[in-house]
This record gives C-alpha cells, sequence and structure tokens, in this order.
C-alpha cells in the first residue's frame, strides 16, 4: 500500500467491515465477488468526494449535450484514475480474491448505440483530466442497447435491463428536478409576446454520474435525466392518432426514458424519439440556466461563461428552448435573445449520409412544441431575408438552405445557421462537409467552420484494456504518456532495441493467447494463438462493407480448397457487432458471415489455417478484451462516407496494422505512422467521382472477376444455407442490382491488400517493427488533443 493512501485505505477497510456487518457476515471473506463490487464502488464513491477537489478552468463551462454516453464500465477506470487500483488489488489479496474478477461483476452501461456515444465517454474523460470545467448531459435509460444473440446464424435481441436502480456508481440528485412541458397550445399575449398553455407535464429527474479526471481529483458531473411522472399519457392527444398506432397510444410517462433507439447512422422519426430529444433538452438547458444564475452572473454573460456543445443533432432543441425561455420567461427581445443563443451553441456533425440526416415532420413537430415551432419559423423567416440578400431570391438555392421545407423541420440546418461553430470528426470528413453537404452556408458563415479530429482516451484505450503494454510503456517513457501521449514518441528510440521488441511482442501473443480462451469459452472454438488476428469489430452497416471482408474469405476458402498445399499465412478473422434491430440488410450479412464461419470451423482442413469467430453482443468491455489480441484492424469503409472511426484508433494504438480505405481518420493515421507501416487500398473519393460519373455497374466486375463470382456463387448457391438460395438474396441483390457502397468495384484492391499482409507477417522483425511504431506514432489520437482543438479553435476562440 502506497503511503500516501493509508488513511484513504484504513477508511476503506472500515467501510468494508462496516458492510459486512450489514449484510450480517462473519468476514468480508463471505462477500460474494458481486457484493465485493457494490462495496467496492460504494466506498470509493465516498472517498473520491471525501478528498479536496482539483481545480478546474471555469473560463467558460461545457455543458456537453448527447443522446448517448457509452461510458463502459466504471469501475476499474475509476480505481484508476483516482489511483486506488494498486491499494485495492492488494486489499483484496488477503482475501484470495482477484480483483479483475471483482471488475467482471459489473454490467456495462451501454446508454449508446456506437462510436458517436463512445466519442462523448472520451471526451468527458479528457476533459476532467485537462481541468476543463463540464458537465455531460444525457439520459437515464432503463433499457441500455439491446443484447445480442445468435440463434441459427442470425441475430436476436433481448433488453438490457442493464440495473441502473442498483448501478452503485450514480446517485439521485433530487435537488435538480425538472418539469418538461408538451402540447397544448400558443396563445399571443401581446406585440410579439406569446403564452404556451402546455397539456402534458413530465417529471425529469437527475441521476448523476462521476466522471473522474487522471490523478487529478477533478470530479464533473455525467446527469442523465430520467421520466417519473407517475401519469400515464395518450400519445394521441397531441395529434388525435395521426401518428401513432391506435393501440400503442397510452404510455406510462416513464417510458420516455425506457429505450435507447437503437440506430446507428440511421434517424429515427418516431413520437416518441422526438419526445426524447426535446426531454433531454428542456431539462438540460434549465438546468445550465439555473446553475449559471445560481453562480450570480446575467443573462448577457451567458455566453461568456457557458458553451451548449450538440453531439450532432439530437440535442438541437436546446437552440429553440433556450430561446424560448430566454422571450418568455425572461422577456428578452428577440435580438437579445438570438444574440445569446448565437454565441453559445456549437454543433459537432458526424456524418454525410443523407438518411442518418436529422428531419423532423412539421405537423408533429408543431402539435408536440407549438411554441418552438413558432420560434423555428422566425429563425427561418429571418435567415431566408439573409439568404436572399447574398444569393437573390433563387429557389434553388433556399430549397437547400432553407430550415422548413416540404413540411419538414431540418436539424443540421437548424443548427449550421443558429452556432458559432460547425465541426466536423477528422479532416477528410470537415472538407466534405464544406464542399458537399454544405457548400452555400460556407459562403455564408466562412469563420463557422472548422475541424476537430476525434480522438480516444489513453487511460481507457491502453492503461485499463492493455495493462501489459501500459506497464511496458510506464519502464520505457519519462514523464506520464496516460497525461500526455505524445510522449508515446520516445519508443521510436528502442524499436530496436532488443528487450523492448521481445517484451512488446510477447504481450501481443500473451494478449492473443487471452483472446483465444475468451473465444474458447462462449463460441467453444480452438483457435491458433499463431495466426494472424484480423479484426473487424464496429456496427453493422452497409457502407462500413463487413460483406467486403466476407467475400475475400470466402474466395479464400475457396483458394485454399483448391490449393491445399499451398503456402498461406494464417488468419483467424474476428468480427464483433451489433445490426440495428430493423435493418434487414445488416442482419443478413451478420447471418452470412456466421453461415460462413460455421462451414470454415468445421472443415478439418481449415483447422489452424483459416478460422472466423464471430463474438456476439459487442460493447465497450469486449472492445477492450479483443483490442489489444489484433494485429490486423479492418477499417474498409467506402471512401467518403466514414466520418472519423474511432475504432481504427483504439485498435494501431495497441499495436494493430490497419488495413484501410482513404477515409475519415483512417488518412491521418496513415500520415502519422508512414505508408511503410499500413495497408491501404481501394478506391479514393477522388476515383469515386470518376467510376460514378463514368457508369458504375457491380454486374461487369461479377462477370469479369472468377474469383469474385465464385464467392458470391457460394451464397447464391446456398452452400452456407443448407441449398436454400434465397437467404441470402436481401445482401445479394442489393450487390449485384446497385452495389450501393462500391463493396465489387474494391474488391481485386482489398484481396491484394490481404495478399501483402499475408506476406508481410512472415517478415516477424519487420512487423514487429511495424506494430511498435503504430504505438509510437499515434499520440495524436488522444482525446486530450481533441479536447485541446475544441478549446483553441471553438470554446475559447479568440
Ligand atoms: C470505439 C467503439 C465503437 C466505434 O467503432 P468504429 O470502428 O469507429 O465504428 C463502437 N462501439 C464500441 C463499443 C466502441 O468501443
Amino acid at each position: 500500500m502506497s503511503i500516501s493512501h493509508t488513511n484513504e485505505m484504513a477508511l476503506f477497510d472500515n467501510n468494508v467491515q462496516k458492510y459486512c456487518r450489514f449484510f450480517e457476515l462473519a468476514s468480508p471473506q463471505q462477500f460474494t465477488l458481486e457484493q465485493w463490487y457494490q462495496v467496492i464502488a460504494r466506498t470509493v464513491l465516498e472517498m473520491a468526494y471525501h478528498k479536496p477537489q482539483g481545480k478546474v478552468d471555469e473560463q467558460r463551462h461545457i455543458n456537453y449535450l448527447s443522446m448517448e454516453f457509452l461510458i463502459g464500465r466504471l469501475t476499474g477506470n475509476n480505481l484508476m484514475n483516482l489511483g486506488y487500483y494498486e491499494d485495492i488489488k492488494a486489499y483484496l489479496a488477503q482475501y484470495q480474491v482477484e480483483l479483475v474478477d471483482v471488475l467482471e461483476q459489473e454490467r456495462d452501461p451501454a446508454l449508446g448505440n456506437g462510436g458517436l456515444g463512445r466519442l462523448a465517454a472520451c471526451f468527458l474523460d479528457s476533459m476532467a483530466t485537462l481541468g476543463q470545467a463540464a458537465t455531460g448531459y444525457g439520459l437515464h435509460y432503463q433499457y441500455g442497447l439491446f443484447k445480442q444473440a445468435f440463434q441459427d446464424g442470425k441475430q436476436v435481441e433481448s433488453g438490457d435491463e442493464w440495473g441502473r436502480n442498483q448501478y452503485p456508481w450514480h446517485r439521485y440528485n433530487p435537488s435538480k428536478t425538472q418539469q418538461v412541458h408538451f402540447g397544448g397550445k400558443v396563445v399571443a399575449i401581446e406585440g410579439d409576446r406569446y403564452e404556451w398553455q402546455p397539456k402534458l407535464t413530465i417529471e425529469g429527474k437527475a441521476f448523476d454520474l462521476p466522471i473522474v479526471g487522471y490523478q487529478n481529483d477533478v470530479i464533473q458531473p455525467l446527469r442523465l435525466w430520467q421520466a417519473d411522472s407517475p401519469q400515464s399519457f395518450d400519445l394521441n392527444q397531441f395529434n388525435e392518432g395521426k401518428f401513432v398506432a391506435a393501440e400503442k397510444t397510452l404510455i406510462k410517462s416513464t417510458a420516455l426514458t425506457q429505450v435507447l433507439y437503437p440506430n446507428d447512422n440511421h434517424r429515427v422519426g418516431q413520437q416518441l424519439r422526438l419526445m426524447q430529444q426535446y426531454f433531454h433538452c428542456a431539462c438540460s438547458v434549465a438546468d445550465i440556466l439555473s446553475r449559471h444564475l445560481a453562480q450570480g452572473f446575467s443573462l448577457e454573460e451567458f455566453p461568456k461563461r457557458q458553451v451548449i456543445q450538440l453531439n450532432d443533432t439530437h440535442p438541437t432543441l436546446a437552440i429553440p428552448e433556450l430561446m424560448r425561455i430566454l422571450l418568455d420567461e425572461h422577456q428578452l427581445t428577440w435580438q437579445q435573445a438570438w444574440s445569446i443563443c448565437q454565441q453559445s451553441f456549437a454543433y459537432t456533425n458526424h456524418t454525410l449520409l443523407p438518411e442518418a440526416l436529422e428531419q423532423w415532420d412539421q405537423r408533429l413537430f408543431k402539435q408536440l412544441l407549438p411554441r418552438h415551432f413558432k420560434i423555428v419559423e422566425k429563425i427561418n423567416h429571418l435567415f431566408h431575408q439573409q439568404v436572399k440578400a447574398q444569393f437573390g431570391d433563387d429557389a434553388k438555392v433556399w430549397e437547400k438552405l432553407a430550415i422548413l421545407f416540404d413540411y419538414r423541420v431540418r436539424m443540421a440546418n437548424l443548427c449550421v445557421v443558429s452556432c458559432f461553430a460547425v465541426n466536423g470528426v477528422a479532416q477528410i470528413h470537415s472538407d466534405l462537409l464544406v464542399s458537399q453537404l454544405f457548400p452555400e452556408y460556407h459562403q455564408l458563415f466562412p469563420t463557422k467552420f472548422c475541424n476537430v479530429t476525434n480522438g480516444i482516451t489513453p487511460r481507457r484505450w491502453i492503461q485499463q484494456a492493455n495493462p501489459a503494454l501500459s506497464q511496458l510503456l510506464d519502464q520505457t517513457v519519462k514523464g506520464d504518456w496516460k497525461k500526455d501521449l505524445e510522449l508515446l514518441h520516445q519508443v521510436e528510440n528502442v524499436v530496436d532495441d532488443v528487450n523492448f521488441r521481445e517484451a512488446y511482442w510477447h504481450i501481443k501473443q500473451q494478449n492473443k493467447a487471452a483472446l483465444a480462451r475468451e473465444i474458447e469459452q462462449t463460441l467453444s472454438l480452438s483457435v491458433n494463438p499463431d495466426a494472424i488476428f484480423d479484426v473487424q469489430i464496429k456496427r453493422f452497416h452497409e457502407y462500413k462493407r463487413q460483406h467486403l471482408n466476407l467475400l475475400n474469405i470466402i474466395a479464400t476458402y475457396q483458394w485454399l480448397k483448391d490449393n491445399p498445399n499451398k503456402d498461406y499465412t494464417p488468419r483467424l478473422f474476428v468480427f464483433s457487432g451489433k445490426a440495428a434491430p430493423g435493418y434487414y440488410l445488416a442482419k443478413n450479412i451478420i447471418h452470412a458471415i456466421n453461415n460462413v464461419a460455421e462451414i470454415i470451423n468445421n472443415d478439418k482442413q481449415m483447422k489452424d489455417k483459416l478460422q472466423v469467430a464471430f463474438l456476439p453482443d459487442y460493447r465497450v468491455s469486449l472492445a477492450e478484451k479483443i483490442i489489444p489480441a489484433a494485429d490486423i484492424s479492418e477499417q474498409i469503409s467506402m471512401a467518403g462516407k466514414e466520418a472519423s472511426g474511432t475504432g481504427n484508433m483504439k485498435l494501431a494504438l495497441n499495436g494493430a496494422l490497419t488495413l484501410g480505405t482513404l477515409d475519415g481518420a483512417n488518412v491521418e493515421i496513415a500520415e502519422m505512422v508512414g505508408q511503410e507501416h499500413i495497408f491501404l487500398f481501394g478506391h479514393t473519393v477522388e476515383s469515386i467521382q470518376t467510376l460514378l460519373a463514368e457508369g458504375y455497374s457491380p454486374k461487369t466486375y461479377y462477370r469479369n472477376d472468377p474469383v469474385l463470382k465464385n464467392a458470391v456463387d457460394f451464397l447464391a448457391k446456398g452452400k452456407a444455407s443448407k441449398g436454400d438460395k434465397t437467404t441470402f438474396n436481401l445482401m445479394l441483390d442489393s450487390l449485384l442490382e446497385h452495389d450501393p457502397f462500391l463493396v465489387f468495384a474494391d474488391f481485386e484492391s482489398y484481396r491484394q491488400a490481404q495478399e501483402r499482409i499475408g506476406q508481410a507477417y512472415l517478415d516477424r522483425d519487420a512487423w514487429l517493427r511495424s506494430a511498435i511504431l503504430n504505438t509510437a506514432r499515434l499520440g495524436k489520437f488522444s482525446s486530450d488533443r481533441s479536447i485541446r482543438d475544441y478549446q483553441s479553435r471553438i470554446w475559447l476562440k479568440k
């Protein structure tokens, strides 16, 4: 036990003994692992607030609004950040209890879908670590993202009741309760003044999770709102049954925050989702304002003291909500209110995919939020004047820029018009944002747009996920690389050091062995630990092209069957990821991968040569197990479609070599690690334009490439579906008829890259060198750097 923690550990022991009596046990020896987990979390939470709090910079308070926070397990992370990890590990040893086993008891709070929610979690960690005053605002869903299992190869979903009421890290904060109103009507009182007479009121209760900075004693809240009024409401009370099927209209108010919508990069469009969004925004804005006013500041000082950062358009309603409060409750003039809003909100765009850009039905919006609709109408009207002044009365231009158009409310446009900053999440994405999605906006507001490349927190993604590598880096790097990831550059000095190389290689092999055990346990599949571990872990989406990976696996299988004696570097292909329950094509791809895996894994000729492991229920804690074991990181989206990606960063930092297209942050990863240490393939944004202009025909590729044809036919002829030729029609028809994400166009190039990988792995020294240099050169992708960029380019920009 470290000397400095003697007092705290005495307190810890005291609490353990207290809980022991509380549970009527003779000794802590009798605690179950679950009890240990609860006792440790509750005790450490108290200890954390016992200490004097670390200093934060309050120049401007960052209010990070996000419908999703994919925080993952908190216990291990908080122990490390608070500096108690080793002490508690040693304490438990006296009872023959392993801390890692205790930590496994925690269920991931899966309050997010994927990258967007995980980014929010990494950012909170970094803001606390950098001492940037911040509060995260989200929703306290009863059910997190669904649990995924496979039945006959198909994804089946079940509810993730993650136990929010027993979660030891949160505390209910009744002093922060808010009232949120819906529906009703707006009456004009005098002049420009209106009064909203709502029809329904729902209570929002605050549940705070502590976000702990890395060894700086800063703790900031992630405030999650939970709908908790006893009464029920009729969804049709807003719209006379026009939007919702009649039998499902009577809803308990608590249902509002019951489920996280399981869509990723796809808009939802349901009334309940719009209600969730407003509920989130109304609670958060009220809370921000009351904190600001309680500190003794005036409304005019709001923009100077506060930033409301919108994580995608999901919290856009915070803009008209703040307008409403300033106009109706504080009687500010439109000019005053608009000026405050325009200086306070900033918007992060996460996608160029048209199917993901949020738009709401105007009637639905108006019935649910009549006062907000009036405000949006006025913003839209005033903006129209501005557009006419700049572009003349051009209907074509207005069609693109309008906030209200064709009976829809376009949330991204509302954001760009209202916010003082708009950022993309990787350089290529920010460039495309300006050139493709918002060129006219860029002409109107050239200084609003900027880039902040995403990042990941090294505390979770090395220190916690890969403790062995973390220790090696501690021994190798001068200074604390966990606080300044650029220090990893020092690793370049030891890339030729035999001891370091051996240690690095050994850690990777150990991590692979550990993953092999995990695979054995979950899938009863015994894998070759010496194979290349080729990993694609992420949400299932056509643009991410898991089916490109699959077609190569099938083609490889066919080649190995035809050439049993030829050299082939053994591969283990690892997949993990969920598809939205209503995204049938993505689920079809999952089904195909599972069925192909079954055939390959049961083919004795393939043993230790070619294997496929699809681990179900991808989530943060599973990512932490897969990533340290990866040799290859598949980042194979169609160029121009992946805004940034963060999985690519986690994997490369842990020494996996990227197999990727020039898309999202892959571009910057390639710049940092150097072309010799990454496997790039496929069409670029530019060459895609040419290809599409010439007229893309996937069938031509299918006819002209026998390898591709055989792989496709394997599925089409029912060889992976017990002879049924229709099982994979959804995927195959899409590929053969349209192939909107150019899988066939990139197939050949992808095959060649895989060939290069097989060759490269044979030269162990060169491979190891590349892996080490990936770790050494990835410092840029710390989320600490992202947050510093937000500070200098957006929040604190001079
Ligand atoms: C990092 C992460 C993601 C994002 O992965 P991408 O490859 O960037 O899409 C999604 N889910 C989880 C659980 C993650 O940890």
